[in-house]
């Protein structure tokens, strides 16, 4: 599941069940009302509907996300961005039509205007929400950054749809040039195409030739498995594209991570609550537990107080630090102490304590 996708392809307003002028208290009150309907300890089986509700909240209760969110579902379904060009990849994404727009931006000249030379493209920021299962095992997600990016008119070249850019007449494309001085031949940046090796006859009208313009793209990108809720994923290479040759700037995303209705985490270890009967505590027992990938089976041992924590080694989530490094599975144990019972059941207990004499400390 990638959240950044869902902006695309699920109507938050809908899961809302709001319009899309909804105030924000508005979306606040129905958040409320379904969270309380749906909130898991409540009323069991309905996780995946929280989650959706969540998420849903997580962005139309966020009035800068929204409106970001509105940006993305004017741009359209995911379809009209293109198909992916190969799978080759570069720094931590995938690489994809956008990135050749952006790889071709930086190839080619800017205009004649912009002929100050190379500069390297802006760093960006961004952000994305996913899963608790996403983040511990890793997930391909779809970022809406917005910004400076690659023309979309001319896909970075700077040049008017239908034309290209020439090669430079003068260094025949090198980019450089030879100046013979007596014996010493120095090799500068070509001041025609200013070392570009190409001239861009027809500057886009989009851009005017600059190859860039402010807009939301999609940046495809793999979250590494395991990330740290609220860490900052840096992507080298997909900020805002460079000028003239110069390489393109840094996106740095922030991932934040929805709370899973059972596990909670510390660093890479898994945490989970387990309650047990006070007899079972006493004599111990074996408990079985779910863990991420399947269950497991966790020795309780004879005499377990409540707030024990047992650990399962292994069963955490992957330590992105540390490659094949994994965190541990901790069992809090907590001790049901029955608040109702039946006068057979009132008798063992009398017994109990009559052989078992305790001083209140
Ligand atoms: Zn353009
Ligand atoms: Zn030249």
């Amino acid at each position: 599941m990638a959240p950044a996708r869902e902006w695309f392809e699920k109507d938050y307003y809908k899961i809302l069940g709001v319009p899309e002028t909804a105030s924000e208290k508005d979306i606040q009150r129905a958040y409320r009302k379904l969270a309380r309907q749906y909130h898991p300890d409540a009323n069991p089986g309905h996780e995946e509907r929280f989650k959706e509700v969540s998420a849903a909240y997580d962005v139309l209760g966020d009035p800068a996300k929204r409106k970001e969110y509105d940006e993305v579902r004017r741009l359209g379904p995911l379809g009209s961005m293109g198909a992916p060009t190969g799978n080759g990849t570069r720094g931590a994404g995938t690489f994809h039509a956008e990135d050749l727009g952006d790889l071709i931006g930086s190839l080619f000249n800017r205009g004649r205007r912009e002929a100050s030379g190379p500069r390297r493209g802006a760093d960006q920021e961004a952000e994305v929400t996913i899963s608790f299962e996403d983040a511990a095992r890793g997930a391909e997600v779809q970022i809406p950054v917005t910004g400076e990016a690659a023309c979309s008119v001319c896909k970075g070249t700077g040049a008017a749809p239908g034309t290209v850019p020439k090669t430079c007449a003068r260094c025949n494309g090198t980019g450089t040039v030879s100046d013979n001085q007596g014996f010493f031949s120095f090799s500068q940046p070509c001041p025609a195409c200013h070392g570009r090796g190409l001239i861009i006859e027809q500057p886009c009208p989009s851009c005017h030739g600059t190859g860039t313009e402010h807009r939301t793209r999609i940046v495809k990108a793999r979250i590494p498995a395991g990330v740290e809720p609220d860490s900052t994923i840096r992507l080298r290479g997909r900020g805002a594209p460079g000028r003239n040759g110069a390489p393109a700037g840094d996106l740095f995303v922030r991932v934040h991570v929805l709370p899973h209705p059972m596990f909670g985490r510390r660093g890479a270890d898994l945490t989970l609550r387990r309650t047990i009967s006070f007899a079972d505590a006493a004599l111990g027992t074996v408990l079985t537990v779910p863990t991420l990938d399947g269950t497991v089976s966790v020795k309780v041992p004879p005499g377990t107080s409540a707030g024990t924590v047992l650990r399962v080694r292994g069963k955490g989530l992957p330590n992105p630090k540390r490659k094949g490094a994994r965190g541990d599975l901790l069992v809090t144990i907590d001790i049901d102490v029955p608040d109702k019972l039946d006068a057979k059941q009132r008798r063992y207990l009398e017994d109990f304590a009559r052989v078992f004499p305790h001083d209140a400390a």
